[in-house]
């Protein structure tokens, strides 16, 4: 037999080599506060003025304020300036960055150059900045190019800022776009956000007048989002090819101490992460995006950002330039950074709460309640018609969160539940309970006065009821969203909040409109109308343990969805009612509906083939041959024994022993078999919804029950044989 050099060997090895890291001596505090860099990187408003003439620079702010296109006739000016900044700071590319259906962000690079008679010249004209075609005939479309136009275009997005990448050899002026085919479809995740935000500002702006305010212009959704992730050090993740590949662990058992502790949840943060986080942060400030907020999460080896909120389609580019630069940052410090929902089975998952909130033109947030009784009800018209729009489209929510990466998170018993309910928060819930309860009978200030809501503000303001397990709870003075996956993007889910909010505004608006048009006074009608739909949504607004049975069981009677995989609950985009809604408010034409829903079926079943793929090379070529291998030193073992005369009662532990073994090498033998046939027969089904319900209805399961004697095996076989490092290790050891 030829020496074989364990593989388990060069695990413990490179043990030994991340020990050796952060020993270097360390050398003080000596960074800048990071805040002389804000923005540095971004063409904001102060370069603006600085270096584009002032009617232009007054238009193109104007453009920005009001979310309007860029005038054409000065797109020559803007991008004159813009180039000649971008190579002040070094770059010499350019690239419209956008947002297509699949993958993050998408980036094509171009010189800053043009061949004119006299040579290379440095140029960048206003059609590129306006306008630019990446070839966009690889990013999935969901069919929407093949029915219209072959190629779409990218422009422009004036109301983010453009912003440099740094790169090794010079930096990247990236321009944020729109991404659009030229029969005017959007294909990208942007568009439909714009469009979002355009509908909730007409309806919110409706509720407003109605409540005598005559100044404000604009309304906007606000988010911030808290993103989740994991950091292992990068060697451990080299050595998993399930980790490389698919960013999960298909196999791995679980460490005698995992989060049981809870020592982890906002412990002291270790230096090696530290220093990274502060490397990111730094990274981030230049490109303009305020994180503010750094943690450990429960899970060990499991950290949080956030940032100070912003416009959502700002704060959605923001989250993908925080992830990206994570993610860069990280492999710069040895470290990979996980985005999945959920790396480790056994082990908390990681998601995005998308702090959610309305704005008006003059900074005032709509979900705060205000200073007087008035401000207050119009306080409970935005906070009633998110009600709704949750209760009404909850199935559309679950449906823009489901992707095959977050169905090990929803429903599983630490994460927010596939069942989508409110928390409110106990002071809320009791004011709402005394409108349905129709004290709401004398004039405004006397009914709110004797309910105590003259007290309303402050005592809201400082509320801090919380309930971690709620998938969408209202804290303080905005609604958090958290059923989002960690590595998604957040566009889609907050395109499709503010759609179904303005449609509710509207709902609640026009009877409120309807009785005062009919002679009620305003308040009495708010009170009336409001009384209606906070009796209609009661089955949303759930105070308790999320994560319970009881709650499931709960949930049911109350006919609330509990769709657990994704192949089923994306019918819900597709779904009449929901879609008449999306294209009622222009979010969506109907083959743009049809071309999300066809993409993330497609990304879902594709997810899971690769997965498939994955686990079954890696149960072929790493965990049976290192069973088979101690199967056969056990065997042995046992024949040597046998052969020099011992008895069966010297040898018989590990008689059981090799028993344990081939019964899980068979069973894992015929698992694969399994697995290979539940595949092929599901890749047979030609029609895509039907093949994404078969995927979730066998190769899901089948990974996660055969995945059951690997894991057991793990903790068999001799360490020196187990070809992959351990979750003990890689969530311990860095
Ligand atoms: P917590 O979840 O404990 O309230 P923070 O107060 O840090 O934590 O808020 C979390 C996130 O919510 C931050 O990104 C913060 O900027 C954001 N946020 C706060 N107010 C709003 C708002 N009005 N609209 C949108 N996001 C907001
Ligand atoms: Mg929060």
């Amino acid at each position: 037999m030829s020496k074989i050099v364990p593989s388990g060997t060069v695990r413990q090895n490179i043990l030994v080599e991340i020990t050796k890291i952060g020993t270097e001596p360390w050398t003080g505090n000596n960074r800048e506060s990071g805040v002389g860099s804000f923005g540095v990187n971004t063409f904001n408003d102060q370069v603006m003025r600085e270096r584009l003439p002032k009617d232009v620079y007054v238009k193109l702010r104007d453009t920005i304020r009001k979310g309007a296109k860029l005038d054409q006739s000065i797109a020559n000016t803007v991008a004159h300036a813009m180039k000649e900044w971008a190579i002040s700071k070094g770059a010499s590319h350019f690239t419209h960055w956008f947002q297509p259906q699949t993958g993050l962000t998408a980036e094509k690079h171009d010189a800053f150059i043009e061949l004119d008679e006299n040579g290379m010249i440095e140029r960048f004209r206003g059609n590129q900045l306006v306008q630019g075609e990446p070839d966009a005939s690889s990013f999935p479309s969901g069919g929407l190019r093949t029915t219209f136009e072959a190629r779409g275009y990218t422009a422009w997005d004036p109301s983010s800022p453009a912003f440099i990448v740094e790169g090794p050899k010079g930096g990247i002026l990236c321009i944020p776009s729109v991404f659009i085919s030229y029969t005017g479809e959007a294909l990208d995740k942007k568009t439909p956000l714009l469009r979002s935000m355009e509908a909730i500002s007409t309806s919110a702006l409706r509720v407003l007048r109605m409540f005598g305010n005559t100044r404000a212009t604009r309304v906007v959704t606000t988010i911030g989002t808290e993103q989740e992730y994991f950091l292992i050090d990068r060697t451990f993740f080299n050595l998993r090819p399930d980790l490389l590949i698919t960013g999960r662990t298909l196999i791995g058992a679980h460490p005698p101490k995992g989060q049981q502790m809870e020592d982890h949840y906002f412990g002291s943060i270790k230096e090696r992460v530290l220093a990274f986080m502060q490397d990111a942060e730094a990274e981030l400030y230049k490109l303009g995006v305020p994180a503010k907020t750094r943690h450990n999460e429960v899970a060990p080896h499991q950290f949080e950002i956030a940032p100070i909120f912003s416009e959502a389609n700002v704060g959605a580019d923001r989250n993908h330039l925080t992830m990206e630069i994570l993610k860069k940052v990280a492999n710069r410090h040895g470290l990979a950074l996980l985005l999945h929902e959920k790396p480790f089975a056994g082990i908390n998952g990681s998601g995005k709460h998308n702090n959610w909130s309305m704005a008006d033109s003059e900074g005032n947030n709509l979900l705060d309640p205000g200073d007087t009784p008035e401000e207050n009800l119009q306080f409970l018209v935005f906070l009633v018609s998110t009600l709704h729009a949750v209760h009404k489209y909850g199935s559309l929510l679950r449906a823009t969160v489901a992707s095959a990466g977050n169905d090990h998170r929803l429903g599983a018993n630490e994460a927010p539940p596939a069942i989508i309910s409110v928390f409110l928060g106990e002071r809320l819930s009791t004011i709402l309970d005394d409108i349905k309860a129709g004290k709401g009978t004398k004039p405004t200030k006397e009914y709110l006065i004797d309910l105590g809501l003259d007290k309303l503000p402050s005592i809201l303001r400082h509320n801090t009821d919380r309930n971690r397990t709620s998938p969408f709870a209202f804290t303080g003075e905005k609604f958090e969203f958290r059923a989002i996956g960690s590595s998604a993007s957040v566009s889609l889910s907050n395109t499709v909040l503010s759609a179904a909010v303005a449609d509710s505004i509207d709902v609640i608006a026009d009877e409120v409109q309807k009785l005062v048009d009919g002679g009620q006074a305003l308040d009495k009608a708010v009170l009336k109308v409001l009384q209606k739909y906070i009796i209609k949504t009661e089955a949303i607004r759930f105070e308790g343990n999320n994560y319970s049975k009881e709650w499931e069981e709960e949930a049911e009677k109350r006919g609330l969805p509990n769709i657990k995989r994704t192949g089923y609950a994306l019918d819900a985009l597709v779904n009449p009612e929901n879609a008449a809604m999306l294209k009622k408010y222009g979010i969506f034409k109907q083959v743009e509906i049809e071309s999300r829903y066809s993409t993330k079926l497609e990304q879902y079943i594709t997810i899971l083939e690769i997965e498939t793929r994955t686990f079954i090379e890696l149960l072929n070529t790493k965990v049976l041959p290192a069973a088979v291998r101690y199967q056969t030193e056990i065997a042995e073992a046992i024949k040597v024994l046998k052969d020099v005369g011992m008895q069966k009662s010297s040898y018989e532990s590990r008689w059981k022993l090799l028993e344990q073994l081939t019964e899980k090498i068979e069973k894992i033998s015929g698992g694969i078999k399994s697995l290979r046939g539940a595949l092929k027969k599901a890749e047979k089904i030609k029609k895509l919804p039907d093949r994404a319900k078969a995927f979730s209805d066998t190769v899901v399961d089948l990974l996660q029950d055969i995945r059951e004697p690997v894991d057991e095996l793990e903790l068999l076989i001799p360490d020196d044989l187990w070809p992959l490092p351990k979750y003990s290790e890689m969530l311990f050891i860095m």
